[in-house]
């Protein structure tokens, strides 16, 4: 039985879109597993209530998180919001406001036959991206001149502090189990890229236990689609790094199938999500993969120090997915509820 002081607070923000859907199998798992957790419910925070009162995430529900300091979440989006805001005001606001630096977005094959790549090229995917998570391109800052005119110019900054580069770049060597690959641009990204190469040639030197390489982002890209399984661990700048992570996702499996944990490994905090996002033209139709969701789960756990129970969902997951037992996106027949209790019933 489970004690008082075992029991975890976890607040579930399911979203918009596929957001919902997929939370809903995620929680359902996590609950059948019996891990000791407690659920709240923000259901309040979505594009419905956006749009009716322009609100995106309260002070309250911010500091109602804060004090959780775990978080499972579906996606927000929603082809009816057009203002950035509303995206930028929850998912964003929570990454920045609780300081989750480290966005962790493990690829790892689940089965051969989900991968678009030939026999020789998949075997053996199994890497992680490290992408920043507070800084880098998407803070935000810049501006726009004589806007809506033909003479219309916009310009967006991009942030790199020593702080968030070295605790990133650290964060990377401190997880690798065999190699890093630093991934930039600093051939054409100037006063970033040479703060990125200078902070990762001194991490890099203080962890001789590994290998260490830098790729630019092009060829990182390249290098990623015809020999994924050289990548251990890929450790990036937030931009660089959403977009490298969709592509190992899809590598691996699909975008179906990706987790992602966005945490402060110092703090301790972190928001569970998977790599997709709401999906708009899938919703409601049952055809939302709950497997990046349930992983996404899986994640938490193993933060949570709970990684016999991590193991338990991820080889649930992997063995519905070997029996076609799951959605179309991977080749099965089962709708979204239907793939969600194939992977409980195979938990052991
Ligand atoms: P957002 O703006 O919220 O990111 P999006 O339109 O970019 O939404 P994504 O959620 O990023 O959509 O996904 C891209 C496409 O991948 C979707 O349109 C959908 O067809 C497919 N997809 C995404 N997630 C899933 C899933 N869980 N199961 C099945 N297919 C999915
Ligand atoms: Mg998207």
């Amino acid at each position: 039985m489970q004690t008082e002081q075992n029991t975890q607070k976890i607040i579930v923000i399911p979203g918009d879109g596929i957001g919902p859907e997929v939370t809903e199998e995620a929680v359902l798992t996590l609950q059948a597993l019996g891990a000791g957790l407690e659920f709240t419910f923000l259901d309040r925070i979505n594009a419905d209530r956006y749009l009716r009162d322009g609100v995106a995430l309260t002070d309250g529900e911010l500091e109602e998180v804060r004090t959780a300091g775990t978080v499972l979440f579906g996606a927000v989006g929603d082809p009816r919001v057009t203002n950035p805001d509303y995206a930028r005001g929850v998912l964003l606001r929570l990454r920045t406001d609780l300081d989750l630096y480290v966005n962790y977005r493990p690829a790892v094959l689940l089965d051969e036959r989900l991968s678009p790549l030939r026999d020789e090229s998949r075997r053996g995917i199994d890497c992680v991206v490290v992408r920043e998570n507070t800084e880098g391109l998407y803070t935000g800052v810049g501006g726009s001149l004589r806007t809506g005119t033909p003479d219309e110019v916009t310009v967006d900054q991009e942030t790199n502090t020593h702080l968030g580069v070295s605790r990133i770049v650290e964060y990377a060597y401190g997880v690798a189990r065999r190699s890093v690959c630093m991934v930039d641009k600093s051939n054409a990204v100037r006063f970033g890229g040479q703060l990125w190469q200078r902070v990762w040639r001194e991490t890099r030197d203080r962890h001789p236990e590994l290998d260490s390489s830098h790729l630019y982002v092009d060829v990182a890209a390249m290098k990623l689609v015809k020999d994924p399984a050289s990548f251990d661990v890929i450790v990036t700048n937030n931009s660089y790094g959403d977009i490298l992570s969709d592509l190992t996702a899809e590598l691996a499996g699909g975008l179906g199938t990706a987790a992602s944990a966005n945490i402060n490994p110092v703090t301790g905090m972190g928001l569970y999500e998977p790599v997709h996002g709401s999906a708009p033209d899938i919703v409601g139709k049952g055809l939302a993969n709950p497997a990046g969701a349930v992983l996404s789960a899986a994640l938490l756990l193993r933060d949570r120090g709970l990684k016999s129970e991590a193991e338990a969902l991820e080889r649930a997951v992997r063995r519905t997915v070997a029996e076609r037992r799951c959605t179309p996106d991977l080749g099965g027949t089962l709708n979204t509820r239907q793939a969600g209790e194939a992977i409980r019933a195979a938990l052991d």
